[in-house]
């Protein structure tokens, strides 16, 4: 299968989802998560109609930026974000999903704040309460909205989990269930600078699934571009 023949193999699959759960498809975005795959793959995803790119790793996403591969698309930062590594991911990335603490909000507004501009941030939720994993927990997130809210240059504009790993994707319902009823009760909320847009969950096992829950932005890498040569 081509990186063409995917794509257009994911989007069915999303249609599908989306229309057995009563929405609209074209309410859900494709995220094509890149790591690992040259700027040329990366150009091909785009040509193929993915609506975004999502990189991981901050190094990984200077090169190809430098190499033009996300020409044409927003490019989102999907990975854990070390404090160290801000300065080089805001103003860059349209969206950072992973934003896991208090700190690391702040340390984003400082900065994008220094450049005269506003950062768009998912907050990470841990959905499954997993020691492993970074995120607020469920019941963190109000105050987190509350705490970002009196942030001078971020913007929150939803949520984002990577639930635990399962073994069928029907088990990671739960959990996307959990995630859509957390950002259905922290929309209700109105601050300036908070618009729930953006629910991100589902990757290449379980975007299907995500999508029967709610996701508005699935992030699939290997569905996409085959297998990953680590
Ligand atoms: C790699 C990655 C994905 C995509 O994973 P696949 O299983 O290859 O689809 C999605 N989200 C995040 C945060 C990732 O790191």
């Amino acid at each position: 299968m081509t990186i063409a023949e995917n794509v257009a193999l994911v989007r069915e699959n999303m249609d599908r989802a989306a229309l057995a759960a009563g929405r609209d498809p074209k309410e859900i975005l494709l995220l094509a998560a890149t790591k690992m795959n040259d700027a040329d793959r990366v150009r091909q995803a785009i040509a193929a109609g993915v609506d975004l790119c999502g990189e991981n790793r901050v190094q990984e996403m200077l090169e190809k930026q430098a190499q033009g591969a996300y020409a044409g698309v927003p490019l989102h930062f999907i990975g854990h974000l070390q404090k160290n590594k801000v300065k080089q991911v805001v103003g860059l990335a349209e969206l950072i999903h992973g934003t896991d603490s208090l700190e690391l909000l702040s340390l984003i507004s400082r900065v994008a704040q220094a450049r005269g501009l506003t950062q768009d941030v998912l907050l990470e939720v841990n959905i499954g309460g997993e020691s492993a994993k970074s995120g607020f927990a469920p019941e963190e997130v109000p105050e987190a909205l509350a705490r970002a809210a009196a942030l001078p240059a971020l913007r929150v504009r939803g949520l984002m989990a990577i639930p635990p790993v399962c073994a069928a994707p029907e088990e990671n319902r739960p959990f996307f269930l959990r995630m859509q009823q957390l950002f259905i009760d922290n929309s209700e909320k109105k601050y300036d600078n908070i618009r729930m847009d953006f629910l991100s969950m589902g990757m290449s096992g379980d975007y299907t699934e995500a999508i029967a829950c709610g996701a508005n932005l699935v992030r699939v890498g290997s569905g996409i571009f085959g297998p990953r040569q680590y």
